[in-house]
């Protein structure tokens, strides 16, 4: 345990311009129902599904793997399930 690393503690960081913008977002009321990231504010909801075909030019629904997850923050490697009311992410 010698060459354990010393931990310090870190004074909290005052939110950065982008990060106040993303809370006040996120507290703001939202329409009845409407989905909405916990995280990041974002609206845009993202539904991937694989083995999609089509043939006859109909498409043929395939394998549901994600629904109703925030767009933004799957871009960034993170999967948050959008809700319609602010709660703390699981
Ligand atoms: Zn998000």
């Amino acid at each position: 345990m010698a060459d354990a690393p010393k931990l310090h503690v870190v004074p909290a960081v005052k939110p950065t311009a982008k990060e106040q913008t993303a809370l006040r977002i996120k507290r703001m009321p939202r329409p009845d129902g409407l989905l909405q990231c916990n995280r990041c504010g974002s609206r845009t909801v993202l539904n991937t599904e694989n083995g999609v075909t089509v043939k006859n030019g109909r498409r043929r629904a395939g394998t549901k793997i994600d629904k109703d997850v925030c767009a933004d923050c799957y871009k960034r490697g993170v999967i948050v399930p959008m809700q319609t009311e602010l709660k703390p992410i699981d």
